[in-house]
């Protein structure tokens, strides 16, 4: 056998989420399977069997119980009540697709040889592709999450701190120097706070200090625009009020 059935491929949708926690999900595929009423039993319709013979290891062979058919010879194909003469009928596969933690939008998990049947030709297999769809707060960019959060015009002149909820529903406190001036469209970064590097074989184990994440602080809208040079010179007054 040397042709193989095409791959059967289904998207599987998973949140932000399951990608950075890790998840099993269920997923109904149909394909279609040998006949088990006209096919020949000892070789599942393939015709050949793998033997083991002495010195050789395991050899293929035609199958001894259909001489090679892979049909079972009491039935005549054309009236099977089976597959009607098809020699394959659907049926339903459930695979349990393990989503790995840092695993990424677009990824593909293959189920070697679990897809379509078909008599004398190798089973194809299953590709499930990961669909993430979109969070509402967390962004990501490669093994970084980027968060918007907006501040007040005080918040951004005298320092702030606010509590994140991550992912996995942890709170953290994000906070500046009070000392600290943010200007517009500025960033924070807060190391190992990404997402988990999916599968970094030197760093097993370690994940947690491979995050990285990046919080995009974002000025409240003020009244009128402003240029940066005006900004500063607001701050600065703000600063001499206080
Ligand atoms: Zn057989
Ligand atoms: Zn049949």
């Amino acid at each position: 056998m040397s042709r193989q059935e095409k791959s059967i491929v289904r998207s599987l949708m998973v949140s932000l989420r399951d990608l950075y926690c890790g998840t099993s999900k269920k997923l109904s595929v149909s394909r279609n399977v040998i006949c088990s009423k006209c096919s020949c039993s000892g070789c599942k319709g393939s015709g050949v069997k793998l033997v083991k013979v002495y010195y050789y290891g395991l050899v293929v062979q035609p199958c001894n119980e259909c001489r090679g058919t892979g049909e079972r010879e009491t039935m005549s194909n054309n009236c099977c009540p089976g597959c009607k003469g098809d020699k394959v009928v659907q049926e339903k596969k459930i695979v349990e697709v393990h989503v790995e933690q840092g695993m990424k939008n677009g990824q593909m998990i293959t189920f070697p040889g679990e897809g379509n049947q078909a008599p004398k030709t190798d089973s194809g297999d299953i590709v499930v592709v990961l669909v993430q769809w979109s969070h509402p707060k967390f962004q990501r960019m490669g093994d970084n999450l980027a968060v918007e959060h907006t501040l007040s015009l005080t918040e951004a002149l005298s320092g702030f701190q606010f509590a994140l909820t991550h992912l996995d529903g942890r709170k953290f406190l994000i906070e500046t120097n009070p000392v600290e001036i943010v200007k517009p469209d500025s960033y924070k970064t807060v190391n190992d706070e990404g997402m988990p590097v999916h599968k970094k074989p030197d760093m097993k184990g370690k994940l947690e200090d491979l995050r990285n994440e990046e919080i995009k602080i974002k000025q409240a809208q003020a009244p009128e625009v402003y240029d940066e040079d005006d900004y500063m010179h607001r701050a600065a007054e703000m600063c001499s009020q206080q």
